[in-house]
């Protein structure tokens, strides 16, 4: 198994990878929280941290994947999900719908035994990665943002036993992750999940000879496509396009029939969307697995 620890801030095509892997491969991702661990406790705030993405939402990788090329899928398998034993939520006075009335505020939130406590209560954590993603063909895209290439989808079904594929941009395909969340709510109101350093376990393999747009997430009983633009309409036609297209492949359909599918079928859930941060707004569409339909991507 390979483990992983270096970490980068952004995702390009020009960072040397820190490992190669083959098809096949198991990977350990060891990843620190959003804020690289500088809230050390509630007396730091992110008002004390440099804003400038120099040190926030750090991915572990990059991995080269032998055989790679652009046009190629890359499978990854969450296998399993480990997190630290304590996590932290933070609020800034510039995110989110209620930044109006809310100040810098740093809270820990302890973890045990699959719960997290919450001032007076507790409630079950729900693992999951914010940033994972693989190179963009062109530029350096700061891991708090998110595009084709994946980054900082905040995909809260992205856990254990989910596989995400991604269309490979450049040979290798670079693959990195971070920003694990213990729980986060859709749409991350606040900005921020409880975040917190974790130990990723994925399995990768590679699909060739299929078309991928945008990153695409299985689960046990549907798959989604995952997708942004800065504002919804756009981000919604992306995901949309993308859906329609995957699943007109799958079952034959016309285009218009496989739009009243979608109606009536597959919802529209907010992954991340902390506006009016500049960070874009991150949507995901999900049509439920259907015997009578083809799986979107086939896995050889
Ligand atoms: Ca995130
Ligand atoms: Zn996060």
């Amino acid at each position: 198994m390979l483990e992983i620890r270096d970490k980068v801030y952004s995702f390009s095509k020009d960072h040397k990878p820190c490992a190669h892997a083959k098809p096949g491969d198991l990977i350990e991702f060891n990843t620190l929280d959003c804020f690289s661990g500088k809230l050390s406790d509630e007396s730091v705030t992110m008002k004390d941290m440099d804003f400038s993405y120099n040190i926030t939402n750090p991915a572990a990788g990059p991995v080269y994947v032998e055989g790679a090329m652009p046009g190629d899928i890359l499978e990854v398998s969450v296998l399993s999900i480990d997190l630290d034993s304590e996590g932290t939520i933070a609020t800034d006075d510039h995110c989110g719908p209620l930044y109006e009335n809310t100040d810098y505020k740093t809270k820990k939130v302890p973890i045990k035994d699959g719960k997290a406590y919450f001032n007076d209560i507790s409630f079950p954590i729900k693992p999951m990665i914010g940033v994972m993603g693989i190179a963009p063909k062109e530029g350096d895209i700061a891991c708090g943002f998110v595009g084709d290439h994946g980054g900082n989808m905040d995909n809260k079904l992205i856990g254990a036993h989910s596989r995400v594929y991604f269309p490979v941009q450049v040979e290798g395909a670079l693959l990195q992750m971070g920003d694990v969340h213990a729980a986060m709510g859709d749409a991350e109101l606040c900005g921020t999940g409880i975040e917190t350093g974790a130990k990723i376990l994925v399995k990768i393999s590679l699909i060739k000879g299929q078309e991928l747009h945008w990153p695409v997430l299985e689960t046990e009983d549907k798959w989604y496509v995952n997708a942004s633009a800065q504002e919804f309409d756009e981000s919604l036609m992306n995901a949309s396009k993308e859906m329609q297209r995957l699943l007109m492949k799958a079952t034959g359909w016309s285009a218009v029939d496989t739009y009243m599918y979608m109606s009536v079928q597959c919802d529209v859930e907010l992954n991340q969307a902390c506006k009016p941060c500049e960070v874009q707004l991150s949507l995901r569409i999900g049509a439920p697995k259907h015997p009578q339909i083809k799986p979107l991507i086939s896995r050889p």
